[in-house]
Order: structure tokens, then sequence, then C-alpha cells
């Protein structure tokens, strides 16, 4: 399984590697734990990651030359990581297929294989597990800078060790990597307990547009650009919102709409096992996992709740 990865990096020297737009735990944590592992094989990869670091993974072991704009150059290989498909990564993506082989390492349910070379395993909790395989497989050492980066990635695509795809292969994971040195409180605290008050001002005002239908089986709330102006706030705040959301008994699927320009919004949704939302994402060009997916829409706000339920009603 690892046999054409491995080759592709002991032969090459070069490499980009890179993740979707919006980055977060598994997307950060995969493509930093490569960093080090190819620095400790001598290697020479570049991060490319269109979007900024988010706050709160500002602790993790980052390269210190990562860059937001896509580099005009040609490497061995582009590692995409966690990407479902290509346009994740962001503006310039058909470049990168003239940019070297693309090595796509996800897991996905609707992972379109972009890639020359395909490592998808849909049973995977995280990116990460697969990549730890891989790690495992070239006996590349788990230094503070790998494993921290691969237990966040873990920790957090699991939803701490909480989601459907909390496995045996997840906590053995976790275990090995704390006892490589990483601290879970640390990883906690950081992760979840590090937010600006602003959060909570806009949190409040999310949850006043809170409703339920389908006899309480669906949540929906919202975030206008006008709530992110008044309460000082941007998306990067409303990370874990949807989470919130599907919190409610009796929910099966949580839906949190975030408005991205005047007619143009991000669906985040996520459920319980009852409901394939990544079907559900997927009628509207997105994609996902079962139980967290997500989807553009474009429209006025009442248009896309409306289109929302329309297609709740066939789930
Ligand atoms: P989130 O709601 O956290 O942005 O995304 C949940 C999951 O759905 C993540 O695994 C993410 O990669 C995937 N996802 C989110 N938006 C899209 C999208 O527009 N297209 C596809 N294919 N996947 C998405
Ligand atoms: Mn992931």
């Amino acid at each position: 399984m690892f046999s054409k990865i491995r080759k592709t990096i002991n032969d090459g020297k070069k490499f980009l590697i890179t993740s979707h737009i919006d980055p977060d735990g598994d997307a950060l944590g995969s493509v930093f734990s490569l960093f080090w592992a190819m620095k400790s094989l001598g290697k020479d990869p570049l991060v490319y990651l269109k979007d900024q670091v988010p706050y709160r993974y500002d602790f993790l072991p980052r390269p210190p030359d990562m860059v937001h704009q896509l580099p005009q150059d040609v490497y061995d290989a582009v590692f995409v990581l966690d990407c479902g498909s290509l346009f994740r990564i962001g503006d310039g993506y058909e470049q990168v297929k003239s940019m070297g082989t693309i090595v796509c390492i996800d897991h996905h349910e609707t992972n379109e294989a972009f890639g020359t070379i395909n490592l998808v395993e849909r049973s995977a909790s995280s990116t990460a597990e697969i990549l730890y395989g891989l790690y495992k497989s070239m006996k590349i050492a788990f230094t503070e800078n790998v494993a921290v980066n691969i237990y966040t990635a873990v920790f957090t695509d699991t939803g701490s060790l909480r989601y459907d795809n909390t496995s045996p292969k997840a906590f053995a994971i976790c275990k090995e990597m704390v006892e490589a040195g990483v601290r879970p409180s640390y990883v906690a605290q950081m992760v979840y307990e590090t937010h600006p008050k602003e959060r909570y001002l806009l949190l409040g005002e999310v949850l006043g547009t809170l409703q339920t239908f389908d006899n309480g089986r669906i949540s929906m709330a919202h975030v206008t650009d006008e709530m992110f102006r008044r309460t000082g706030t941007n998306r990067e705040h409303t990370d874990g919102f949807s989470e919130y959301i599907r919190e409610i008994r009796g929910v099966e699927a949580a839906v949190f709409i975030r408005q991205v320009s005047e007619r143009r919004y991000k669906i985040s949704m996520r459920a319980k096992g009852k409901v394939d939302v990544a079907r559900i994402c997927s009628t509207f060009g997105g994609g996902g996992h079962k139980n967290a997916s997500g989807c553009t829409i474009d429209g006025d706000l009442k248009e896309v709740e409306a289109q929302l339920k329309k297609a709740f009603s066939f789930a």
C-alpha cells in the first residue's frame, strides 16, 4: 500500500505539501507532520497552504518557511493531503497538475482519486492516521514535531475521540504519541480554550437563530456578515459552531450556514450516524464524510435555507 509513496519520497528530494482551504486540525497536523518527517530524511519539502493557520492551531510545530502563495516551480512530487477534491486546495489548483507527480493521501468518503498516486482509506479516522502508518513503514521517528502534529490531527478529527470514527487505532495512535511526549491537556487547552471573548458574543447571536425542524431531527443556525461585523469576529471564530447545534437531544443532523459573500453561503453539516450528510452535501456539489460534510450554495439566506430543508426531506 505504501510502497509507491515510499519510493516517491526516497527517490525524490524536492516536494510540495499542501491541503485544503479553511484548514482544520487534520489538514494542518498532516501537512506539518509530513514536513518534519521529510526533513528528518534530509529532503527539501515546502508547505503551501492558501489560508493562514487559525489561532487555535498556532501552537503546532510548523515549517519556518511555509508559503500562502502557490509557488511557480516544479517538484519531484506534490503531496495533497486530506482533500477529497483537488479544487479544495484553493485558487490555482489546476496549475498543480503540471508541477509534479500528485500524491493524494486522504480519508474522505467522497474522494475523487485525483492523484497520480492515490492512498485513500475511507475507514481511517483521519489523514494523519494513514500518515502514521506510512511513517512507521519508513521507520521515521516520532519526534516532538511529528508527534504533536499527529496527535492533534487524530484528536480533532475524531471530535476529541468522541465521533463514530473513533476506532481502537485512533486511541492507539494517541496513546503512542502521548508516550512520545505529547501532553493531552496542553493540546486540548490550545485547541479548545484559547478563544477571544468576541467568539462568545458571536455564538450568542448565532444561537439566537437556532431552529429545528422535521420533529427536531434537524437543527439549523446561521451567521451573517453583519453579525461578524457587530461582534468584531470572522469565520475563524465559528469553528465548532456546527458541533454545538449537533449536541441537541434528538437532533440527527446539524446544519450551520455561514455567509461568505452577498449571495453565497458555506454550509457545514454534522450528523450522528443516522443521516448521511456527505450524500446531502454532494447534491450541492460538496462532500466530506457521512457524519461531517460541507458545500457552498448561492442565493439569499431564505432561498438557501429552503433548498436545504428540501434536500433533507428526501434524506
Ligand atoms: P467543515 O464543515 O468542517 O468545513 O467540513 C466538514 C468536512 O467536509 C471536512 O472533511 C471537509 O473537508 C469536507 N468539506 C467541507 N466543505 C466541502 C466542500 O465544499 N466540498 C467537499 N468535497 N468537501 C467539503
Ligand atoms: Mn480529515
